[in-house]
This record gives C-alpha cells, sequence and structure tokens, in this order.
C-alpha cells in the first residue's frame, strides 16, 4: 500500500522565486487530488533578503527541515546588491547542495510545440536534451577557499575520482532510462583534457564508467566545441555531464535554445535528498511585476514528483507529473498563453492560470 501524504519544504527565496514558488504550490493543490494524495507544504526562509533581516541567510532550522522533508521545492536566492565581504553573492542554494550532498544538478530541456523557436532550423523542434552538472566540486570547491596573494587571486578546482564516477554513473543511469523510453542513449562528457590535469583525470574516470554501460553510446568532448555544437545542431546530444563551472554555463547556454530561463526546470539530486527549482535565478530586473515565466518552476515541480514516484514506488505521483507536462504543453500548443519572452503578454498569474484549468 502506498504512502497516501508526503512532506515538502518549500525555499520560496527571493525575487521572483517568490513569484513562481506561489505558482507551482497553486499548481500542486490542483493535481493533488486527482492523484488521490495530500502534500502537506512548509514554507521556510532563506535567501538574500532573510541575510538583509535576520543575518543569517540559511538558517540551521530551515537546512534541517530540508533534511527532513520528501523532497525540497525551491524558488531562487540571491540579489545582486546584498554580498559578502569578498564581493560575491549570498547564495545558500550552493550551500544546500554541499549540505545534502546534491551532487548532479539535472537540467533538462525541450522544445514546445507552439512556442517559436530562438533557431531558425526545423530540426529545432527535435531538441530534446539532458545536462547533468556535478554540484560538489570542480571549481566551485573554490568558494569560500578563494585567495589573494598580493597581485595574484587563486581559486582551485577539484576533481575526485569518487565525485565524477558518481556523476559520470548518473548520467549514463539516465540515458539507460531514456533509451528505454525510446530516446537515443548517448552520454556525452564534456571537459578541457586537452589543457587541464585535472580534466583530463575527469576523462579517465568518465571512460572507465562508461565500459560499464555497453548498451551506452558515449563520446568526451572539449567544453569550447560543445558552446558551439550546441547553438549550430543541439538536437545531436541525449545526455551530457560535466564539470560543475561549465555546467554553470552551459545549463544557461541551452536554455537560450528553448527560449530562455523561464523555460529549463532542473533538480539537485543526491544519494538521499532531491531539490527542485527553475533553474533561473531572482531575476530581479522583472521581479514583481507579475511578469516571471512560472514554466520552469512547474516542470521543476513534475520533475519532484518524478524523482518522488522512483524513490517511493507510488505510480501516482509519476501521473501527477505526467498531467503537469500535458497541461503545460497544452496551454502553449491551443495557444490559450504565450510568456511575454516569446513575444506574448502572459504574466505568471495568466500562465498558471490556464495550467491549473486544464488540471
Ligand atoms: P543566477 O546567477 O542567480 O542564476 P542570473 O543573474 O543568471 O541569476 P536570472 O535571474 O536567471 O539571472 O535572469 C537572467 C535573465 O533571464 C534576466 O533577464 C531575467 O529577467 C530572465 N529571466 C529569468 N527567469 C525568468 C522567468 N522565469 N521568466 C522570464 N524571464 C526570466
Amino acid at each position: 500500500m502506498s504512502r497516501t501524504s508526503y512532506s515538502i519544504a518549500v525555499l520560496p527565496g527571493d525575487g521572483i522565486g517568490r513569484e513562481v514558488t506561489a505558482a507551482a504550490l497553486e499548481v500542486l493543490s490542483a493535481v493533488a487530488p486527482r492523484m488521490g494524495r495530500r502534500f502537506d507544504t512548509v514554507i521556510y526562509p532563506a535567501g538574500a533578503q532573510h541575510y538583509l533581516d535576520s543575518g543569517d541567510a540559511l538558517p540551521a532550522a530551515t537546512l534541517e527541515a530540508c533534511r527532513a522533508a520528501d523532497a525540497i521545492l525551491f524558488g531562487a536566492m540571491g540579489l545582486p546588491h546584498v554580498r559578502g565581504r569578498d564581493g560575491t553573492e549570498i547564495i545558500p542554494q550552493l550551500d544546500i547542495r554541499f549540505a545534502l550532498d546534491l551532487y548532479a544538478g539535472v537540467r533538462p530541456i525541450r522544445s514546445f510545440p507552439g512556442l517559436p523557436s530562438p533557431l531558425a532550423s526545423p530540426r529545432a523542434s527535435e531538441i530534446d536534451l539532458v545536462l547533468v552538472r556535478e554540484s560538489t566540486e570542480g571549481l566551485f570547491y573554490a568558494r569560500g577557499r578563494g585567495v589573494v596573494d598580493g597581485d595574484a587571486a587563486y581559486d582551485t578546482m577539484k576533481i575526485t575520482r569518487a565525485g565524477t564516477a558518481r556523476v559520470c554513473d548518473f548520467a549514463l543511469q539516465l540515458a539507460r532510462q531514456r533509451k528505454a523510453r525510446g530516446k537515443r542513449g548517448h552520454v556525452t562528457s564534456v571537459d578541457k583534457a586537452n589543457v587541464f590535469t585535472s580534466m583530463a583525470f575527469w576523462r579517465q574516470v568518465f571512460e572507465e564508467r562508461a565500459r560499464k554501460f555497453p548498451d551506452i553510446a558515449t563520446e568526451s568532448a572539449y567544453v569550447d566545441a560543445m558552446a558551439l555544437n550546441l547553438v549550430m545542431k543541439p538536437w545531436a546530444y541525449d545526455v551530457l555531464v560535466t564539470e560543475n563551472m561549465f555546467g554553470d554555463i552551459l545549463s544557461d547556454l541551452i536554455a537560450g535554445l528553448v527560449g530562455g530561463m523561464g523555460m529549463a526546470p532542473s533538480a539537485d539530486i543526491g544519494d538521499h535528498h532531491g531539490l527542485f527549482q527553475p533553474a533561473h535565478g531572482t531575476a530581479p530586473d522583472i521581479a514583481g511585476q507579475g511578469i516571471a515565466n512560472p514554466t520552469a518552476m512547474l516542470l521543476s515541480l513534475a520533475m519532484m514528483l518524478d524523482w518522488m514516484a522512483v524513490r517511493s514506488g507510488d505510480t501516482a505521483l509519476g501521473d501527477g507529473a505526467r498531467a503537469i507536462e500535458n497541461a503545460v504543453q497544452g496551454s502553449f500548443s491551443a495557444g490559450a498563453v504565450r510568456p511575454r519572452e516569446f513575444g506574448g503578454t502572459s504574466g505568471t498569474a495568466d500562465i498558471t492560470r490556464a495550467v491549473t484549468e486544464r488540471l
């Protein structure tokens, strides 16, 4: 007998994070009865504004609640004018990633029928890929550890065998699951092995892991060539796996291929916890105007339900995920709404309403 109720720690954060989180909670309330499931959603404080208000960007009680919940739903955090002494932004999501060991940053993107593509090629409609970003080491290991020595500053990249192997295995498994659903079953590891020792080591570990997945086609590519190819022929890729910093940059690039940050969901997954958030930030330029596109967040909510379905064996949650995806897809293809980045006029509430009505 499956469980019927689940606990969700909700961290809306700052800027449009709060607006798209409210949209996600509305959609979750609409889909829950359909699944016959209850979600105990509790909102917890964290973020740059909370830091200004309280001096603490990530209260211990919030982190504890994240640890205890079945899943974490996260808006976005950080404000450009709120910075630490070294000039970097207050970004508690990075602390959560490290604290809960959320090593795989999963960023799927695909084209949506009914919305115009930024790419001219008709093959843009075939775009359907997932970037897996290593999220606990790489160049981000340097965060908080950088040193300024006179007139030189140093940030160190850390690549470990265990850290690389587990994220490569994650990407290879994901390609296997996608292959079972009719996708190509192909993983491209993205590195800079021609220049950096750490990246040559990454490539070696990837190739070792790939040998354990003979059913999956694999290749390694340099990050600069990938920046080109992801614009020229993104439809040629299935699953990508890469180091933390390269993943940070390429995930914004691939979001641009399908219309921008408002269309790009993401998940931060570890062996014990999962956090689901849109790939975008707090977008201070549009915050407070009701015009943020909630699609990325709604698709992240669907990813959350899918992840919970696999962990709990509760297939109703997977049905809920499909229902949300179909409602989002249906709203666009029927022309009911069009986000502003696509030349439309639909705001956050319009898109949320269109999706909940379809549910
Ligand atoms: P971070 O560094 O926290 O990832 P960022 O500085 O890269 O954030 P975003 O907040 O992601 O920036 O915003 C980048 C651009 O995309 C901005 O112009 C913003 O208005 C736009 N944008 C981001 N999210 C959305 C959204 N949901 N709907 C519409 N536009 C968005």
